[in-house]
């Protein structure tokens, strides 16, 4: 039997990351993963995907002049939308990033194999004894590893009432992100049930694509977790592109009927129905264990499908370990990769450590929402004193250029040391500009440190100095 210090299950970016760093570290690493492709819900039916398609979809609404083209002095004539050609673009990316992860494998030594990995709960000289399954049921080959590291990720969660109607060539009417991501046709009306980060970024795709796009959403609120100001600023903007949005709603049916499909929610007391031709079913995800065999080896999952995991991402059972979505925390593709390298490196002997304060959260909307950190109800519920500084966009000199002045950077600062605490920024390119808020948190940044650092003018990165100016009563701009 082949033996191996790591075996890694899940080749996500959890996985493959981890693989890497341990190969780095000079430990012999197997990698099982049961898809034909590398790189996980990210690589091929998540992050990059749905970004290929939101970049396409943006380009498309601005030459519609429906972003303000015409004030630059540019009027396009007859407009085509290519759709074949848009997703194919999309599927092209995916195809490099998965071979990429394949191509790392093989430079870095490690052992690709294919199938589904799963615990037997037997051990071979005080290793764990992993089998690979085929895609027939029957067991390929049996490895040992002195470590293995849980990286399944997550699958899809739905709600009662909702049954998928998933086909192929596009044929689902009631389906997922993964269909919504290849949808053959531009729907004329699409429903999304739930207003997250997959529901907002694949109906904004298909809204400026040119469909009706319909939110229902369970909580009373947009974005109930983030600052209650950039809730309502996404909401207005997002209003404004002609998204619907019916907040406090509990979806309880939803069903393909013919060509088209039937949505039913509770209102209230009122039943309300809607007819559409598409449905993105968008409440989450949930952890993926199945097939994994960890009652094998004594490992229970807690209410939520999770596996448990201390700091440093060792399972109840020693020599597994567990990263990613199937871990509880927020699901995060950086998140997922950090915690594989911390794993890795504390099975190596170094220190690992993840610091939950500084995971920068972003939304790839338009404009884009972007957060890390605590927010002020989070500070206020513990008693925290901060101060707040705040920046429009509307004030900085190259978001007037870009014509994109909606929006504002928002920094929490503590109220006696002043070190940051939390930040959000609603506005173009707010995933690139939370960057610097993750890396002051993680160096224990003060706003007066952000505020005399000098930036570039002119760069949107002086409205995240601006902010931290105005959280010590020195805006200079506005
Ligand atoms: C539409 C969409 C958009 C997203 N956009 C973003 C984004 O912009 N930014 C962001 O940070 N996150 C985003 N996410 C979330 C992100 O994709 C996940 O947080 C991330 O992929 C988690 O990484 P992971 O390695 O834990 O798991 P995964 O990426 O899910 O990888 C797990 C892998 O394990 C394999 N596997 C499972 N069980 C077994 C088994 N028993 N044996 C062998 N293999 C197995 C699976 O096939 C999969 O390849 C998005 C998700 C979706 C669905």
């Amino acid at each position: 039997m082949d033996s191996y210090d790591l075996i890694v299950i899940g080749a996500g970016p959890g996985g493959y990351v981890s693989a890497i760093r341990a190969a780095q570290l000079g430990l012999s690493v197997a990698c099982i993963e049961k898809d034909a492709t590398l790189g996980g819900t990210c690589l091929n039916v998540g992050c990059i995907p749905s970004k290929a398609l939101l970049e396409s979809s943006e380009k498309y609404a601005q030459a519609a002049d429906k972003k303000g083209m015409g004030a630059h002095g540019i009027a396009i004539g007859k407009l085509e939308l290519d759709l074949g050609k848009m997703l194919g673009r999309k599927d092209k990316i995916v195809k490099q990033l998965t071979s990429g992860v394949a191509m790392l494998f093989r430079k870095n030594n490690i052992t690709s194999l294919r199938g589904v990995g799963r615990f037997t709960g037997k051990r071979e000289a005080d290793k764990h004894v992993i089998e690979v399954v085929g895609g027939d049921g029957a067991v390929a080959q049996s490895i040992a590893g002195t470590n293995v590291l849980i990286a399944t990720g997550s699958k899809v969660a739905s709600i009662p009432g909702v049954e998928f109607d998933i086909g192929e060539g596009g044929a689902s009417r009631v389906g997922t992100s993964t269909e919504a991501l290849a949808w053959p046709e531009v729907p004329k009306h699409l429903v999304v049930i739930g207003a997250g980060v997959i529901g907002l970024e694949l109906g904004s795709v298909w809204g400026r694509l040119g469909a009706k796009v319909t939110v229902l959403e369970y909580m009373p609120r947009l974005l109930p977790t983030m600052e209650t100001d950039v809730g309502d600023a996404a909401l207005k903007l997002f209003k404004r592109q002609g998204l619907g949005f019916h907040f406090g709603v509990r979806v309880t049916g939803a069903v393909a009927v013919g060509d088209g499909a039937k949505v039913t929610y509770q209102d209230g007391d009122v039943e309300k129905v809607i007819e559409c031709d598409r449905v993105l079913v968008a409440v989450g995800r949930k952890p993926m264990t199945d097939g994994l065999g960890l009652a094998a080896i004594g490992i229970e999952v807690d209410r939520r499908g999770c596996v448990g995991v201390d700091e440093q991402f060792r399972t109840s059972v020693e020599g597994v370990w567990a990263i990613g979505d199937v871990i509880p925390g927020p699901m995060l593709a950086h998140l997922a990769e950090h915690e594989g390298i911390c794993a890795v490196e504390t099975m190596a002997g170094q220190p690992g450590h993840v610091n939950y304060e500084a995971i920068p959260n972003v939304i790839y909307t338009h404009p884009e929402i972007a957060s890390l950190g605590k927010t002020t109800a989070e500070l206020d519920e513990a008693g925290v004193a901060y101060r707040v500084g705040k920046f429009p966009l509307m004030a900085n000199g190259r978001a007037k250029a870009l014509g994109e002045t909606d929006g504002f950077v928002k920094i929490v600062a503590h109220a006696e040391t002043d070190r940051i605490l939390g930040a959000s920024i609603i506005g173009a390119r707010a995933g690139d500009l939370i960057a610097e808020l993750a890396v002051a948190v993680e160096f224990s940044a003060s706003a007066e440190d952000i505020g005399r650092s000098i930036h570039a003018h002119p760069t949107m990165a002086e409205s995240v100095k601006e902010a931290a100016l105005d959280a010590l009563g020195r805006v200079i701009n506005f």
